[in-house]
């Protein structure tokens, strides 16, 4: 018997009318939907008139329900798998679950649909080119700190996740470890009715956060800029060596000449003799 696909399929972040077409026909068809939260999905479900049967998989039942499922799957049932809102496994259940279909070579397909993450990117104006999802800070403090630490000096755009419970305090620890001049983009309640989004500094965020409890309400994605990458001496030295030589001598030879006269590494003088000639 042919096995069956694990449908990873994202549903909305707030407003109803995001959920895909697709997302509701295939979700219409399949064997069996796992939901983080059966109560909270089967209203979406209703709505869409979708009644395919459905059970629990969370935080707290993967371990036991993963092997079920996949059992399921290699016996030919097709299995969609949901969260709460938006996509799944992002900062959501289904890790262990699309991890070990893979192991089982079953066919995983994605039904791609709203993700805070992404749609806060995308009207934060911070550089999208790249950029790195950290999902929720811890809780405390001193680990919220120390977990901000580690991004101190990421060039790419940073992606954060936060609750109203702790907006205020983690936007403050945020400017402790980035510094006050750093830009944020704060994105709240996106799709809902009181969608915000509110591009300041670092430094002035706290204070725009406080003087309105409203805007500390409901959910919220933090996009924060990345660091300025400073230009090493060297670096700056080699560029304008091969500018001069790129004027002159074609890429080969410009960047034989430039690693000799910097001593730096070949293939490294090479590629940005590549991307300064434009190839
Ligand atoms: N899987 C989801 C996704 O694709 O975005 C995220 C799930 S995570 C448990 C929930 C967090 O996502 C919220 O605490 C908030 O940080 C962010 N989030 C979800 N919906 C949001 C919305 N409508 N506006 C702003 N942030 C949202």
């Amino acid at each position: 018997m042919n096995q069956g696909t694990l449908y990873v399929i994202a549903t909305p972040i707030g407003n109803r009318a995001d959920m895909g077409e697709r997302a509701i026909s295939v979700l219409k068809q399949v064997d069996l939907i796992a939901a983080e939260d059966t109560r909270h999905s089967k209203i979406l479900l209703q709505h869409y008139n979708i009644d395919s049967s459905m059970l629990a998989y969370h935080d707290h039942n993967e371990e036991q329900m993963t092997p079920k499922l996949i059992q399921r799957l290699l016996a030919g049932d097709n299995i969609a798998l949901i969260s709460d809102a938006g996509t799944p496994l992002l900062s959501d259940p289904g890790y262990r679950l699309v991890k070990t279909a893979h192991e089982e070579s079953i066919k995983v397909s994605p039904i791609p649909g709203a993700c805070a993450a992404i749609a806060a990117l995308s009207v934060s104006g911070i550089a999208t080119d790249r950029f790195m999802f950290a999902g929720f800070p811890p809780h405390k403090q001193g680990a919220r700190q120390s977990f901000y630490q580690e991004f101190e000096h990421q060039a790419a755009t940073l992606v954060f996740y936060e609750s109203s419970h702790r907006i205020v305090a983690s936007v403050k620890d945020m400017q402790l470890v980035f510094g006050a001049e750093r830009k944020v983009v704060l994105a709240r309640e996106i799709t809902k009715l009181f969608e915000t989004v509110h591009s300041s500094t670092l430094g002035e965020l706290p204070e725009w956060l406080q003087a309105d409890n409203n805007q500390q309400k409901g959910e919220f994605v933090l996009v924060v800029d990345g660091v300025e990458v400073q230009m090493s001496p060297q670096s700056a030295e080699l560029e304008q060596v091969l500018k001069i030589l790129l004027e002159e001598l074609p890429v080969k030879q410009a960047s034989k000449m430039a690693a000799k006269i910097t001593g730096m590494k070949k293939n490294q003088v090479y590629k940005l003799a590549l991307e300064l000639s434009g190839k």
